[in-house]
C-alpha cells in the first residue's frame, strides 16, 4: 500500500526522486573523513548529504530533517541546514500496527493486503503502544 502511494506521489509530481552526482558524493565523503564521521554514515546518509549539497549549489534552500548526530555533524561541516524531528512535532519514530476494526485481529505493518483475512473488513492502523518498562 505504501509503495502504491509512493508511486502515485511521484506520478502527480508531489514527490521527486533524485540521486546525487558523483562529484557531490565525493565532496561529502572527503568532508566526513575530515571530521571522523565516515564510519558512522551509511551509503544512504552520504547520498542524502550529497543531494542536499548539490541542491544548495544550484541555489535551492535545503534542510535535512534528522536526529542522527553524524549526519548533523557532517551537515554542519558542509554548511547544510538541518532540523531535528522534534521541530515538526515528531517525538519518536512510530511503529505502526494494522488492525481490523471489526474483529480486532492485528496485522504487521508490512502485511500486503488492505483487508482482514477473517472478515474482509478494510484494515486501519494505529501506533504500536510502547512499553513503559525499562
Ligand atoms: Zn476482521
Amino acid at each position: 500500500m505504501s509503495w502504491v502511494r509512493f508511486e502515485a506521489a511521484v506520478e502527480n509530481g508531489k514527490l521527486k526522486v533524485k540521486a546525487p552526482s558523483e562529484e557531490y558524493l565525493n565532496k561529502v565523503k572527503v568532508s566526513a573523513n575530515k571530521v571522523g564521521d565516515s564510519f558512522f554514515l551509511s551509503e544512504t546518509d552520504v547520498q542524502l548529504l550529497a543531494l542536499a549539497l548539490e541542491f544548495k549549489a544550484t541555489g535551492y534552500t535545503t534542510q535535512i530533517v534528522t536526529d542522527d548526530y553524524s549526519i548533523q555533524n557532517v551537515a554542519t561541516q558542509l554548511g547544510i541546514e538541518f532540523a531535528p524531528l522534534a521541530t515538526f512535532g515528531i517525538r519518536r519514530l512510530l511503529e505502526w500496527v494494522r488492525y481490523c476494526p471489526a474483529c480486532r485481529r492485528e496485522y504487521t505493518a508490512d502485511y500486503d493486503s488492505t483487508k482482514c483475512t477473517v472478515c474482509g473488513t478494510a484494515l486501519k492502523r494505529k501506533p504500536r503502544k510502547i512499553s513503559k518498562k525499562l
